[in-house]
Formats: C-alpha cells, structure tokens, sequence
C-alpha cells in the first residue's frame, strides 16, 4: 500500500489526512528520506531512487534504506510491530503474569524492562536519568519499588544510572506507573535507542569546570522524548557532555562526546568557551571515539547531536547487527561526507577549526570524586561515595536519600564509576555528614582498588555473561586492598562478563573478560587500558584463566608492580 492511499484511508479524519500530508511535504522539502511507518491500515512504502512515498506502484516495502526481506532479525521485529504499539500486550502478560515471546522480549525494552530469562525469569527495569542526577524524592521512590516489588537493591551502571532487578511479569505495568509517577522515565533506554546521556558527574560544583552541561544532558534528552524519530535508529547510540573540569564523564568512549574547551583570543571564532566533538566511540569494538575537526557553541549542541543521530537512522546497517552502529557507518563514508550530511539538517553551517586551536583539555583526575572536596561555591563541598561494583540495597537506598535531605540540598549524582556523591554539603555540616554515613555502612575512601572497581552484571542477572563477575570482582579487589594497603595511584579494575564490554575492560588498568576455562568461570586478563589523557586499549595478558586460579596471579602482578616500578609509572 502507498503512502497516499494509506493516507487517503477512510480512516482518518480530514485533518488528520492534512497534516500527515503536509508531514511528508516538510520531510521532503528537507531533503530527508521520509521514514517507513505503520499505519492501521498497513506499512507506508517509499521509493528509493526518489526518496519520497511511492504513487501508488506496488514494490517491496522498505524499512529506512533497506529491503525489508534483507533485515536482521531485530529489525524485521521492529519493522513489523512497532516496539511502542505494544502496550496492551504488555498488560497482558502482566494480567497473566506470562513471559513474553522472544519479539516481544526485545520491543518490551523500548520500555526499558527487559525480561532476563534464562538467568531469572523476571524483568529488569533500566531509567534514564540524564546527567544522573536525581532528587531524593526519586530515590526514594525507586528504593520502594526495589523493596516492595523488586529484588531490594538497585545496581548503579557505567552511563550514570540506574537499574532495579527480579519484578514478576505481573508488576511491570504498576512498576512503569510508578516511575512515571516519579517524574522520570525508562523508555528508550533499552534496545536500539540513546542510552542515558551523561554528563561529567560534578558538574556545576568544579571550581575547575569550563561549562556547566548538566543543562544541555537534560535538554537532549527532552528533545528525545518528544521527538518520535528519535527512538527509530539501527543500534543504540551513546552522547555524553564533558564539562572540561577534573573529573572524566569517558567521552571519548561515546559515539559522540561533547568536550568542552577554551578558545583564546586572536582565532577564527570569538573568543570564549566551545565544544570540540568526538565521534565513534566503542571501546568494546576497540575503539575510541577522536575529534572531529569541528567546534559548537553550546546552545548548537542539542541540535548538531540529533541531526547526526538522525543521519544514523537514515544511512546506519540494519542488515547486520555487528556493523550497526555508528563506526561502521563512518569507517564506509569518512568523517567529512558524514559531516556534510549532518550539516544539511541543520540550520548553521559547522565550523571546521582543528583541535590545536583550542587550548588543550584540562587534565583529568581519575579517582578524585571519591573523598570529600570543596565545590566552586564557597563553603560548600561535595562528598564522592564508594559503592562496591555498583550495588545499593535498598537500605543504604533511603540512608543516602536522607543524609542528601539533612546535610546537602536533596541531590544526589551518579557516576560513570558506578559510585555517586552527595553535593552541596556545607561545611559546617560536614563532620555530622561523615559520621551518618559512617553508621550506614557507607564509605568514602579514594585510593583503595575497591573504589576503582566495575564489574557489569555476569551471570546472576546476563545470559551473555561466562561469570559471576561481580562476586569475582569483589573478592579480587578486596584481596588486594589486604595485601597492598598503600596505594598511591588509583587502580582501576574493569570486570565484563562477555565480549559486550558492558564494565569496559578495555580501558581498565586491569581488565577481565569472563570466559569458560575447561567449563569453569574464567577470565580473558588484560592490562594497561585507560581513557582521556591516558588513552590506550588495553592489552591481552593471559588468554584463559580459571577464577579460582586468579587471585594468586593478581598477587604477583600487584607485587611486581609496586616492587618495580619507576617513580609515578601507573
Ligand atoms: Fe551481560 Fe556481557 Fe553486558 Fe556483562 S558485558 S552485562 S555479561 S552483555
């Protein structure tokens, strides 16, 4: 069916035939390929040579730029239901309290609750909380629903967020109520859509910052909300905005990172603070994202981001899943078609400007949110909690939400260490802070490798994952704070259950990747990895090694290091 006699349906209203038709004049007239839908009364087909609906010519329906017949499987589900349609199935298996069926398992993240079978049959819910920052009303509310329905903790995440486990199939309509309810929302941030948009977790408090961004995370992911086409791409897409201050957000681990830098004064734009942009980030592919040659203010980076992202969805794979995602489009076209491209969708011209225009980044501290420091407002400091691989039981939950009530300002930030901090604590409240998060169980010491420690699911909650990476890492980490008590740089341990990458273990100075060894939990072991100023992937090792193996080698490795370095060598 053709989009203009689907559009000439009985089934629309005069002006809803109207707009739709004027809907797709304005996506022509700039010069986008419009869109494959649905419609009730079937899919809308598009010409590929033209670009625009076809005229009535029967043709194989095309989803984006590809025959539907050559889709992955994950798009022939999305092109044949689109994944936010499935509401009154979701209430289905909720009344039944039903597993969904594989296509419906992969649409219901669109939701973000993704059902965890084999590892549980239950669903995990993921939210998106842009710059992670959340009031203590949020915790609060989250913490209930961990404990009144969930798995009674929240495990933190390396995208500033927050994940809570093991809901039944028949909480899960009352449970996206109830986050809505909270002012907050899960969509999106599962499946092929953006993930949480980060920012760099301190700011507005770094007396060393460029650039308060915390406003532009929320502003983007205001505009993906309301923007439909926004939730269309072929793959999941990471952005984060770095502040230019002392505590790292990983841009270029992002599939675009916005940094903020400096430009002086006699260059070719004013003077004044910009943002340089990485692209193509994936280090679980091996990559880091590396500027692009361009420089924006920072009221043009909302719409520089959704343009590209919108060239994504246009031209990005969707025949095959490992080349869907924004690197591969890249790695066919280079950088400067891309660019040309994003420049047709938007209204200002991109100015081309290398990087040694700008000053160069200020360098970066890796573990210095953990501990107390002082904030850019006088008399207020912020205090960096270390929460072991990420995972918050609902008690220490409400202890957090409480102390960020009596001592700071009702806030609370997550990182992208899998820790968070409590801000704007003023000094003479500092000491009463200290102790009442001392008598939650809560710790705030830097310089132990248990505060440089991720670790991704494993296998109590990913059917990816080959082993209980969180447990192992734990175990691992708190083995060598024991035995190598002082340590005077921080150490960070990246522990991933499978190739995915989820805890990065490419850019950890010790990276694990689970594997099987002889049909026991194992890890691939590298070494050397880091990101920012200390960039570099890191290198393999051992290839297998056996967990209950591994303590002793991680003994010798820490004993070697310290025993024989040269001074200030990581
Ligand atoms: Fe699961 Fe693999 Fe991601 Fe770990 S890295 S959470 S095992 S997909």
């Amino acid at each position: 069916m053709s989009s203009n006699s689907a559009i000439n349906s009985t089934e629309f209203t005069s002006e809803q035939k109207e707009y739709l038709q004027s809907f797709f004049g304005s996506i022509a007239q700039r010069g986008l390929t419009p869109f494959v839908g649905h419609t009730a009364a079937g899919l809308i087909t598009n010409d590929p040579a033209s670009g625009l609906p076809n005229q009535g010519v029967e043709s194989e329906p095309l989803w984006f730029n590809a025959p539907a017949s050559d889709l992955s499987r994950e798009e022939r589900w999305k092109f044949e239901q689109d994944p936010f349609t499935i509401w009154e199935k979701l209430l289905q298996y909720s009344n039944q309290n039903q597993p969904p069926t594989e296509d419906d398992r992969f649409r219901i993240k669109y939701f973000g609750l993704f059902h965890v079978a084999p590892a549980q049959d239950s669903f995990m819910l993921r939210l998106r909380i842009p710059g992670g920052i959340l009031t203590t009303h949020q915790l609060r509310g989250l913490a209930q629903m961990a404990e009144d329905w969930g798995s009674g903790r929240a495990d933190l995440t390396t995208r500033s967020n927050l994940q809570i486990r093991e809901f039944q199939p028949k909480d899960i309509v009352r449970v996206l109520n109830r986050v809505q309810s909270l002012g907050m929302t899960s969509r999106g941030s599962g499946a092929d859509n953006i993930r949480n948009i980060t920012a760099s977790p301190t700011t507005g408090l770094d007396p060393q910052e460029l650039l308060d961004v915390a406003p532009l995370a929320e502003a983007l992911q205001s505009y993906i909300s309301n923007s439909p086409d926004m939730y269309e791409l072929p793959r999941k897409f990471n952005v984060a905005f770095d502040n230019g201050g002392v505590i790292s957000v990983v841009a270029d681990t992002n599939d675009i990172g916005f940094v903020a830098v400096e430009v002086g004064e006699g260059r070719n734009v004013p003077a004044g603070i910009y943002f340089r942009v990485l692209l193509s980030g994936i280090t679980g592919h091996r990559q880091f994202a590396a500027d692009c040659g361009i420089l924006l203010r920072s009221d043009q980076t909302v719409a520089a981001a959704a343009a590209m992202i919108r060239v994504f969805t246009q031209h990005g794979d969707r025949t095959n899943r490992k080349k869907a995602r924004l690197k591969y489009l890249i790695d066919s076209w280079g950088v400067e078609k891309f660019l040309c491209e994003t420049e047709k969708l938007l209204a200002f011209p991109l100015i081309r400007i290398p990087s040694s225009e700008c000053e160069p980044r200020r360098p970066i501290d890796r573990a210095g949110h953990i501990g107390i420091h002082p904030q850019s407002r006088s008399g207020l400091h912020y205090i960096g909690l270390s929460i072991p691989v990420g995972r918050l039981p609902v008690a220490q939950m409400y202890a957090i939400a409480d102390i960020a009530d009596r001592f700071g300002s009702g806030e609370v930030r997550l990182t992208v260490w899998q820790n968070l901090l409590i801000p704007n604590i003023p000094t003479p409240h500092l000491a009463a802070a200290q102790q009442a998060l001392t008598n939650a169980s809560l710790t705030y010491s830097a310089g132990t490798v248990l505060s440089g420690t991720i670790a991704c699911t494993g296998n109590q909650g990913c059917r990816f994952a080959a082993s209980d990476t969180k447990t192992h890492a734990v175990t691992l980490a708190n083995l060598l704070d024991e035995r190598f008590p002082i340590l005077d740089r921080p150490i960070n341990l990246h522990v991933t259950g499978c190739h995915h990458s989820c805890a990065q273990h490419y850019i950890g100075d010790l990276g694990l990747m689970g594997v099987k060894v002889s049909g026991e939990e194992g890890y691939q072991v590298l070494i050397g990895g880091g990101a920012d100023q200390d960039q570099s992937l890191a290198r393999e090792l051992i290839p297998a090694i056996r967990f209950t193996e591994l303590p002793a080698k991680m003994e010798n490795l820490f004993a070697a290091y310290t025993q024989r370095r040269k001074s200030e060598e990581s």
